[in-house]
């Protein structure tokens, strides 16, 4: 990886068939992907879904860096969760994978099908509490300050420490 990589964050989540194995397998092949190196991953933790009744998750964040623009990392990861069998039925419904792109270094992009940071991680403890334990001042959607996050008393309960880092391939 060259020295222009930039550090990027994609939020991972599984909440049908073998959950974790779901997770490491996602992570194994955005490490297999041409000019994408994982370099940490966040502990795994299981959370209450949103969205119509389902499963609960399996969420984890992953630290990588890249030399791919925004585009070129977002379309890999749209075709890993293709790869790994997801389909997409109702909105936030149940998932094999789904691999969000949630910061690309502190670059704010907003195009048609790509806006960057993620627009509502910072309504989402399992995004946010799984990101923290990488980077403690990750850049949020314009105006919300990290004062603003739900990570009040409730969140705990929501979002349970499941398994330990998974291990960079
Ligand atoms: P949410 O985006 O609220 O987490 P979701 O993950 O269920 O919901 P998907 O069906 O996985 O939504 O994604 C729909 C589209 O969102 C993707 O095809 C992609 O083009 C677009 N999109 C825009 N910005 C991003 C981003 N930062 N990361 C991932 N997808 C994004
Ligand atoms: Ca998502
Ligand atoms: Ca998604």
């Amino acid at each position: 990886m060259t020295e222009d990589a930039v550090r990027a964050f994609i939020g991972l989540g599984s909440n049908l068939g073998d959950r974790l194995a779901n997770l490491k397998e996602a992570v194994l092949r955005l490490s297999k992907t041409d000019g994408v190196s994982v370099t940490r991953v966040s502990r795994v933790y299981e959370t209450s879904p949103v969205g119509p009744p389902q499963p609960d998750f399996l969420n984890a964040v992953a630290e990588v860096r890249t030399v791919l623009s925004p585009r070129d990392l977002l379309a890999a990861s749209l075709r890993i969760e293709e790869e790994m069998g997801r389909v997409r039925h109702e909105r936030w419904g149940p998932r094999v994978i789904d691999l969000d792109l949630l910061n690309y270094g502190r670059m704010e992009i907003d195009e048609r099908g790509l806006t960057v940071p993620h627009p509502r991680m910072h309504e989402r403890a399992f995004v946010l509490v799984p990101l923290l334990e990488l980077e403690p001042d990750p850049l949020l959607p314009a105006d919300h300050p990290v004062t603003s996050l739900p990570l009040g008393p409730s969140a705990p309960a929501a979002v349970r420490p499941f398994a330990p880092p998974i291990e960079v391939p």
